[in-house]
């Protein structure tokens, strides 16, 4: 019997996924940090240069951090692309699309010095276009706004889904289900807002939940880009009955009658 693993041989995965880049993203860090924990942070590398803030919904003000604020801060984390300026992309055409993409995608770059290959999505508008788009400008994923409330990792890597964003209620029944689930490479991710962290007194309840997740010890914390490269390294493997290839230049990780195999970048295991 042969199944599925993440890195290290670890049978779960858990990711957070934030976007903006708000003031609160420092505090929000501080917590990942302080577990462990890893997350992704989309950037609109357009809005960092500028005083822009806006007003949340409860009253309080949302601000982005400062350019030279931002490096030091998310390292350790993945950085993706998130627009230049958070635009409602259904009223843009595809030129501006692609100036969109490709602007924040280099100056992202430039500013991390590293390549982005992710994509959030502003807003809740995607389409054909956007998502032609964001693969001719070379992006290796787009997170969509929708959520997939499930512990299967997304197929389409291209219409990505958070299992759910700001899971006021429900978290603590959903990380019960995930410490208990037998699910096959099952993934936890959580998407949303620091600020919302703010608004909805939440601060509390994620601790709690990051305190849960880190004390597991069948659970590893990854970026998005390490997710999903790491499942379409596992898709080109080929595994039958008793016999592993793998086609990839990264280690890929098993379960094999009951012990955790390491499967070598090309290499093959056969039982
Ligand atoms: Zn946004």
């Amino acid at each position: 019997m042969i199944s599925k693993l993440y890195p290290g041989g670890k049978p779960k995965a858990f990711n957070v996924t934030f976007d903006d880049g708000v003031l609160q993203d420092v505090r929000f860090v501080n917590l990942l940090n302080k577990y462990n924990l890893k997350g992704t942070f989309n950037l609109n590398s357009g809005l960092m240069e500028s005083e822009f803030e806006w007003t949340h919904k409860n009253g309080s003000t949302v601000k982005r951090i400062a350019k030279d604020k931002v490096v030091p801060l998310y390292n350790g984390h993945e950085v993706a692309s998130h627009t230049l300026t958070h635009p409602y992309m259904d009223e843009l055409s595809e030129s501006e699309i692609m100036y969109e993409l490709k602007t924040d995608k280099d100056k992202l770059e430039k500013l991390f010095d590293r390549e982005i290959k992710g994509f959030a999505v502003p807003f809740h508008y995607y389409s054909e276009l956007i998502e032609n788009c964001v693969k001719k400008c070379g992006f290796t994923y787009a997170r969509i706004s929708e959520e997939s409330h499930s512990f299967t990792p997304q197929k389409d890597c291209y219409k990505w889904k958070a299992t759910l964003f700001h899971p006021r209620n429900s978290f603590d029944e959903i990380v019960q289900r995930f410490i208990k689930t037998g699910e096959e490479l099952a993934l936890l991710q959580i998407g949303g807002h620091s600020y919302d962290l703010d608004a909805e007194y939440m601060w509390d309840n994620f601790e709690n939940v990051f305190l849960k997740i880190s004390s597991q010890n069948d659970v590893l914390p990854m970026t998005t880009i390490e997710i999903v490269e790491y499942l379409q390294a596992m898709e080109k493997s080929e595994i039958t009955e008793n016999c592993i290839k793998n086609n990839s230049d990264i280690s890929l990780w098993f379960l094999i009658d009951g012990s955790v195999c390491e499967v070598k970048p090309y290499g093959n295991y056969c039982k």
